[in-house]
């Protein structure tokens, strides 16, 4: 009854799933104040005030008929049309509202783009450490997801090994900058790195690749960093985006994906990425959701316990002798396991019931990765675990 591809994913134990249930028991007889949960990406700051009077405003101004009726599969028009005006001057490009498509968030996005330009055998190709999914959407469409190997230290991008990944099945890249699980952010120096190598190899094989440019955590930045504008130095680049993180809604299930003009056959690839949002079922996007963002999309949450929780981890763990990279943007951080175990570390973590993901599963093997997405108290609360563990191996001479 149940189709291969299926039956392989059932005999697939997530890891953070696994952490999830485990940490769900621990709650259950520890109490959930005695259990720091580093393991998921779910924010925990409320979406910004104006999310939710923007809630209440549609309810009681815009007809009911039009706010939860179907629109065009692409999204209303006239939310696309603020959200190129928006995008436009934020990043000094001139978009117009028949580039966007209202996505059912960034997972979606990403999907219905993958079922657009992908044939069966096509390669994708993404850097590690990577977000786990990618895998499941190439494959989806019958793609085969390639990883592309960074620096061991800083987890940049290594153009050589790019350019020995590309051949003549590469079909896209998927970036993803500030990047889960690293929190790395890839400069514009960097970027034009790998425009060049892309563009060679686009010389040499004759075709495009097209770049996918998944920006979930944009604005999710510290220290003053900035985020260059994919489209404005890949011209192959399309932009996928989600509200999951920037305006705490991951629930809500809302972003979108922007097809620039620069895009060869980009007309066509936005006609058929609408027909691929309907034929998947996703429809169309939320519309209530639509209709909210058009009144509260210039917002976003409350950083700052983020960056508070970072600020206080960057300062205590390599104090305790951890070695971890540094983190500039998203909420998440690398800490590598002192013996280079990754699933031992984070047992032994467990042991303090502080919850972590082993991050073999993000393909980078010997460093585990905290969600500081959590209460501040939870990081003050988790120090003492940390300062236990990190004993346990320097007793071990292995820190
Ligand atoms: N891409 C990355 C890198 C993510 O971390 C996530 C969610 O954690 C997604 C995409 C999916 O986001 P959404 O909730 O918008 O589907």
């Amino acid at each position: 009854m149940i189709s291969r591809q299926m039956q392989a994913m059932l005999g697939q134990n997530s890891v953070i799933r696994a952490m999830f249930e485990e940490g769900e028991r621990l709650r259950a007889e520890y109490g959930s104040d005695k259990v720091y949960d580093f393991s998921l990406g779910n924010p925990n700051v409320p979406a910004p005030p104006r999310v939710e009077q923007a809630m209440r405003e549609v309810i009681d101004e815009e007809p009911s008929v039009m706010v939860h009726g179907y629109m065009n599969n692409a999204g209303f028009p006239d939310v696309r049309k603020e959200l190129a005006l928006t995008v436009s001057w934020q990043a000094e490009e001139r978009y117009r509202a028949d580039q966007f498509i209202m996505t059912t968030g960034a997972a979606a996005a990403l999907n219905i783009l993958l079922k657009t330009v992908l044939n069966p055998g096509d390669e994708v190709l993404s850097f590690k450490p990577y977000f786990s999914e990618y895998k499941n959407y190439v494959e989806n469409y019958g793609g085969v997801l390639k990883l592309v190997a960074t620096d061991p230290e800083t987890f940049l991008p290594d153009l050589d090994a790019l350019r020995a990944a590309i051949g003549e099945k590469t079909r896209a890249l998927i970036l993803n900058s500030p990047n889960n699980p690293s929190g790395v952010i890839y400069s514009e120096e960097l970027l034009r790195g790998i425009q060049a190598v892309l563009a060679e190899k686009e010389r040499e094989f004759g075709n495009c690749i097209l770049v996918i440019s998944d920006e979930p955590y944009r604005e999710l930045v510290y220290d003053g960093a900035k985020v260059p504008w994919v489209p404005k130095i890949m011209p192959h680049a399309a932009v996928v985006y989600s509200y999951s993180k920037t305006l705490s809604l991951p629930g809500e299930r809302i972003g979108w994906l922007l097809l620039p003009d620069s895009i060869p056959e980009s007309r066509d690839i936005y006609r058929a990425a609408v027909i691929a949002n309907r034929i998947s079922g996703f429809v169309n996007a939320p519309s209530y959701m639509q209709r909210v963002l058009k009144r509260a999309h210039l917002f976003h949450s409350d950083f700052s316990v983020y960056a508070r929780n970072r600020a206080l981890l960057l300062k205590e763990l390599p104090a305790m002798g951890y070695h971890l990279v540094k983190p500039e943007g998203a909420f998440y951080l690398l800490l590598k396991a002192p013996n280079g175990d990754d699933a031992a570390f984070a047992a032994k973590l467990k042991e303090e019931r502080i919850l972590t993901v082993p991050c073999t599963s993000f393909a980078c093997p010997g460093y585990v990765r905290l969600a500081y997405c959590v209460a501040e108290t939870t990081v003050q609360n988790a120090l003492q675990g940390f300062r236990n563990v990190a004993g346990y191996y320097r007793e071990q001479g292995l820190l």
